[in-house]
């Protein structure tokens, strides 16, 4: 557990630096600290050096890792970074704070239902499919504005911004710079990018969320 909070200072003071190397203003990258398949003790852990900004990936797990703690730490916040489906939404809805995982038409109706019903305030990011990989989820980027104008207008959803998974096989930097210009022409402030491997890059185009897993906790068996 030491190396955990070891490794939200060490990881804080690399984000500070490259903040600065891309003549951002410091503070300006939230760290979402991913901690699926983690244990309850890495997640106190991580709680205890003061953080408070999670992301999950799947809405059963988050449920079981976070509904205690909510609890206990009034002000943490939680991200959906995984694939929602529409009969996880209500529960979605309930937990979290930030639906970053909005991909179809279909979820932005149920979202919105749900959000009226539960009388909850949330923010919805657009998962952008940057490299238009079948299977992947996503709206393509050239869909983005027309899908923008629908969850907005047709649903009444707050979209505040954009998020995406690179292919794996390719140069982040080419995706996370799509990303920014998208979120640039169609004036989206958030752009969460950036995983363990390519942060550093991500914060140098740009992105103000970046989702750590394991670097901050260590390598996932699974997940
Ligand atoms: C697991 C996950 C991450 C974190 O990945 P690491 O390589 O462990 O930092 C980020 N984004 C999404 C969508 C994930 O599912």
């Amino acid at each position: 557990m030491t190396n955990i909070t070891d490794n939200f200072e060490n990881i804080r003071t690399k984000i500070a630096k490259y903040e600065r190397s891309a003549n951002r203003g410091q503070g300006t990258t939230n760290l979402i600290a991913v901690s699926k398949t983690q244990t309850q003790e890495a997640l106190l852990a991580a709680l205890s050096t003061g953080h408070r900004l999670f992301g999950e990936n799947k809405v059963q797990e988050a449920i079981a890792h976070w509904t205690d703690f909510k609890r206990d730490y009034p002000d943490i916040i939680l991200h959906l970074i995984g694939p929602l489906q529409t009969n996880k939404v209500g529960d979605a809805v309930a937990l979290f704070d930030v639906i970053e995982t909005l991909d179809r038409e279909k979820l932005a109706v149920v979202l919105s239902d749900e959000i009226k019903k539960q009388g909850k305030t949330i923010e919805c990011y657009i998962q952008v499919n940057t490299g238009e990989e079948e299977q992947k989820a996503g709206i393509s980027p050239q869909n983005v504005k027309e899908f923008l104008g629908y969850a907005r207008n047709d649903c009444g959803l707050s979209v505040t911004g954009l998020m995406c998974i690179p292919p794996v096989d390719e140069p982040p930097a080419l995706h996370f710079a799509l990303l920014k210009k998208l979120a640039y022409t169609n004036k989206l402030k958030n752009l969460s990018m950036g995983m363990s491997a390519d942060y550093q890059k991500a914060i140098a185009l740009g992105a103000t969320h970046i989702r750590i897993g394991t670097a901050l906790f260590g390598a996932r068996d699974r997940g």
